[in-house]
Formats: structure tokens, C-alpha cells, sequence
């Protein structure tokens, strides 16, 4: 039985839908202001995962995803500028352009790590008038009010609001005490936006629609409620995000639309911790901000990425290092040649047996919350095992549909052969450990993984190779 961690029970919880054999599945998307980065990779691989997983246990899934293209200010308890409007001043084109290409090198980027694509994607200004509709009827039922500047949602009418996920609404009143200073006309410090009005420091706004309320754009909250009710339904099974959603987002997106239809939002929550770099929160200032093409411009296969990312389980920070990413390349490639080549065989009762240990060990792994690094171990104790060649590649290509890792595939990207100056890095390499000089040794590694290139030593020498075809022995 497929086991979840609710972030709202905080508890293992056995899923359970509410229709038998569909599994809604809502995931909040991004906000289409900048480049999708690896930690972006993450948090999606980590969905597609689940997605697939519930598919192998025969759910028929609808996954739905937005696309954030308004109301997302700076801050996610509605500071700031909208990051739309900022993104566009930066680029010098209208936010309609720059929705449009920073959605498109999100789903490429996306494309290149083998996720799949939702059933729904849906953008959050083609659904105004479902939000306008929702807005009203928050209203209309008591739960929101209207002030000068804004539609707010009341928080303190909304039962146990401050309790949602563990959050302590007094952090969320230091966390908002600058908009307070700012003159709002809001009645609590952790009320929210479900509507801005084009007035005051949103006069100039450049994305707007006309409303009950005056023209305005809606808040951020307020399209994955509206969204999800229209494409899943007053009650989605799973809802994911990461975990910066726990604090703001997902508490406004549960408190307006139970308000709204007097029902449980969402059965499961599930959310994802954060990629870093080297140790390091990513950020623009310390340069750490990679995305999927930085690394395939490293030589590195996407999907050895994707690899990385299974190796840590979804509810753990991981840390993105190049030599990780080298060991996940390495690692493919094995699985890679394991597969390639194997002829058919028939198996013996006691070699099917084994087959189905496998695949129960596999199944058992992904039940249990999704753990992908005990579902690789798996996949490694076939390799290893002594079953024929022909049935481990059939074992793997099948455990291959959840994991994603294109491993009956050819690899997506590779340099074309080993160059010169690899071939030179690689001989003072050599000539190095013959020296015992073997730190210096380790740096030149360093080096040539760096150039996308995967360096292996064996007793019978070391070879350098660029995804798993093309090999140079010295
Ligand atoms: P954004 O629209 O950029 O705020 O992010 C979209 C989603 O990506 C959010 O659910 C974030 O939680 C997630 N995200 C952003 N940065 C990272 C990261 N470094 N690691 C994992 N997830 C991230
Ligand atoms: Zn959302």
C-alpha cells in the first residue's frame, strides 16, 4: 500500500483517494519571471516521481500544474512589486513576452530531465474570471473583505488558521510588519490578497482586468484554489509544493477554499525540500544559480541530473556538488551498459522467483513515502545479482517507467569524442599517480570532470569517457 507523508497530519499516511483508482494530482507551478534552475529540476522530478508511481500502482492520474504569470509579489505574503512586472523591467519586454519565454524554457528545461508533461497546464491569467468567481463567493460568505486598496481574506474568521502546518501566526505578524507600516487598511497583520486593486503603488500596473471590486489583477493564493476546482474538483487527493509554501501559500490556498466550499481541500500534502549548491542556498550573489543547459553545457547528461536527484529522498535537503553529479554520470552509464545488448532467455522457476523478489523490494521501497534511494539500491542489487542478462534489463527498463532515467535509451547528449586537452590531462594524470602523488592526481580528475567527462580507474588502467560510449584507455 502506497504510504505518504501528510505535512498537515505530519504522519505516514496510506493513500487513500477519494474517487477509487484516479488520483488527483495538483502541483503549484512556477512563477515565470526567470530561468528554471536545477533546484526547480528537483522539486518537479521529485512530482514526477509520485506521478509515476502512482500510476504504476494503477491509479489513473489527472495532474494539473499552474503557471504563476501575476500577483506574485517579492514577498509571498504580498510585499514588494509582482515579480512579473520586476522581471520584464529587467529584460526590457512586455510581461507578456516574458511570461511566454521564461514558460517555455521552464517546460524545456523540464523536457530534458524526462518529466512529464501535467495533463493540465494552466496559466493563472487565461483563469481570471474562475477567480473572480471564487473571490465573490469567499466574500458573499463572510470571509473576505474590501478595503481602499485590496480584497482581503479575514484569517480570524477562518478556524484554526494559525494552526495550519505548525505555522505560529505571530512570526507571520514581524514577518508582515513592513506592509503594516505601509498604511494598509487590512484588519489583521496575516490577512491576505485576493485581489489588488490598480490603485496606489499597483496604479501603474500593466496586467489588469476589470472586476466587482474595480480593475486589478488577483493575488498569488488565490489562482491554485480557483485553478484546481475547475480542472480536479473542490477536493484534490495530493497537493505538492515545497516547502517555502508551508508558511504562506498553502495555508491561504487551504483557509479560502474551505471557506469557500465548506470542504476539505486537499486529502494528502506533500512537500519537497530544497537543492543547494556546495553547501550553499542558491542565490544570484554567490553565482550558484546553475540551470539544466549549464550542466549539459559541462557535458553532462540531464539525465545523469536526474539520477543525482533520486539518490536523496524528496523530504531531505540535497546538496548539488560537480562531483556528485560525475558519480551520477558514472553510475548511469553503468546502468546503461548493464541493459545494452542482452539477448532473451527462458526462465527457470527459482530465476522467476527471484525476479519477483526484486520487483516487491522495489515496490516496497517506492511505498514507503517514495523512498528512491532505497528503489536505486534495488535496481543495484540487480545488476549485481546472477540472473540472466536478458531479465535484469527487462526488471530494469520496467523499474525504469517510475524512475525516469531513460536507461534504455541512448544517452541524450554527449561530447562527440575525447579532446586533445583531455587527452593530455589525462596523461599527467597518469604520470602523477605512477609518482604517488595522488592529490594532485585528484585535482586533475577534478579538472577533466569539470569539462563533462567521467574519469574511471580500474586494475586495468583508467579510462576517461563522455557518457557511456565513447572510451579511451591508457
Ligand atoms: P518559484 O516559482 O521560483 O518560487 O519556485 C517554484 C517552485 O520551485 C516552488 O515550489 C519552490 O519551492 C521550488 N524551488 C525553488 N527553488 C528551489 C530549490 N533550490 N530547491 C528545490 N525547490 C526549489
Ligand atoms: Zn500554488
Amino acid at each position: 500500500m502506497l504510504t505518504l507523508y501528510n505535512s498537515l497530519s505530519k504522519k505516514k499516511e496510506v493513500f487513500k483517494p477519494l474517487h477509487p483508482g484516479k488520483a488527483g494530482l495538483y502541483t503549484c507551478g512556477m512563477t515565470v519571471y526567470d530561468f528554471a534552475h536545477i533546484g526547480h529540476g528537483r522539486r518537479y522530478v521529485g512530482d514526477d516521481i509520485l506521478r509515476r508511481t502512482l500510476a504504476r500502482f494503477g491509479y489513473e492520474v489527472t495532474h494539473v500544474q499552474n503557471v504563476t504569470d501575476v500577483g506574485h509579489l517579492s514577498s509571498d505574503s504580498d510585499e514588494g512589486d509582482d515579480k512579473m512586472e520586476k522581471g520584464a523591467q529587467k529584460a526590457g519586454k512586455n510581461v507578456w513576452e516574458v511570461a511566454e519565454y521564461y514558460t517555455k524554457h521552464f517546460y524545456d528545461s523540464m523536457d530534458l530531465l524526462n518529466i512529464l508533461r501535467p495533463h493540465v497546464v494552466c496559466r493563472a491569467t487565461d483563469h481570471i474570471t474562475e477567480q473572480i468567481d471564487l473571490i465573490a463567493k469567499i466574500v458573499d460568505k463572510g470571509y473576505g473583505y474590501e478595503t481602499p486598496e485590496a480584497v482581503y481574506f479575514d484569517v480570524s474568521k477562518f478556524p484554526n488558521y494559525d494552526k495550519l502546518f505548525g505555522q505560529k501566526l505571530a512570526d507571520k505578524r514581524i514577518a508582515v510588519r513592513e506592509e503594516v507600516e505601509t498604511g494598509s487598511h487590512k484588519r489583521h497583520a496575516a490577512d491576505f490578497v485576493l485581489w489588488f486593486k490598480r490603485v496606489g503603488r499597483f496604479a501603474g500596473h500593466v496586467m489588469y482586468w476589470a472586476s466587482p471590486w474595480g480593475d486589478g489583477f488577483p493575488g498569488w493564493h488565490i489562482e491554485c484554489s480557483a485553478m484546481s476546482m475547475r480542472y480536479i474538483g473542490d477536493t484534490i487527493d495530493i497537493h505538492t509544493g515545497g516547502i517555502d509554501h508551508l508558511s504562506v501559500h498553502h495555508p491561504n490556498e487551504i483557509a479560502q477554499s474551505e471557506a469557500a466550499t465548506g470542504k476539505q481541500f486537499v486529502r494528502y500534502w506533500v512537500h519537497h525540500a530544497f537543492l543547494i549548491v556546495d553547501g550553499k542556498k542558491m542565490s544570484k550573489s554567490l553565482g550558484n544559480i546553475y540551470t539544466v543547459e549549464d550542466v549539459k553545457k559541462k557535458g553532462f547528461d540531464s539525465l545523469a541530473l536526474r539520477y543525482f536527484y533520486l539518490t536523496a529522498h524528496y523530504r531531505k535537503p540535497l546538496n548539488f556538488t560537480w562531483e556528485a553529479l560525475s558519480a551520477a554520470q558514472r553510475a548511469l552509464g553503468q546502468l546503461r551498459s548493464c541493459i545494452s545488448g542482452a539477448g532473451r532467455t527462458t526462465l527457470s522457476r527459482e530465476k522467476l522467483e527471484n525476479v519477483d523478489n526484486f520487483r516487491r523490494k522495489f515496490d516496497t521501497a517506492l511505498e514507503d513515502d517514495l523512498n528512491t534511494p532505497n528503489a536505486l539500491a534495488v535496481v543495484w542489487e540487480v545488476v549485481k545479482s546472477s540472473i540472466p542478462p536478458a531479465d535484469k534489463r527487462d526488471l530494469i527498463l520496467d523499474f525504469d517507467d517510475v524512475l525516469g532515467l531513460g536507461v534504455g535509451q541512448q544517452p541524450r547528449e554527449h561530447k562527440t569524442k575525447v579532446t586533445r586537452d583531455i587527452q593530455d590531462l589525462l596523461a599527467k594524470r597518469v604520470q602523477l599517480r605512477k609518482e604517488n602523488k595522488f592529490e594532485e592526481a585528484d585535482s586533475i580528475r577534478k579538472a577533466i570532470e569539470d569539462k563533462g567527462f567521467v574519469v574511471e580507474d580500474s586494475p586495468k588502467g583508467t579510462t576517461v569517457s563522455a557518457g557511456a560510449q565513447h572510451r579511451l584507455r591508457s
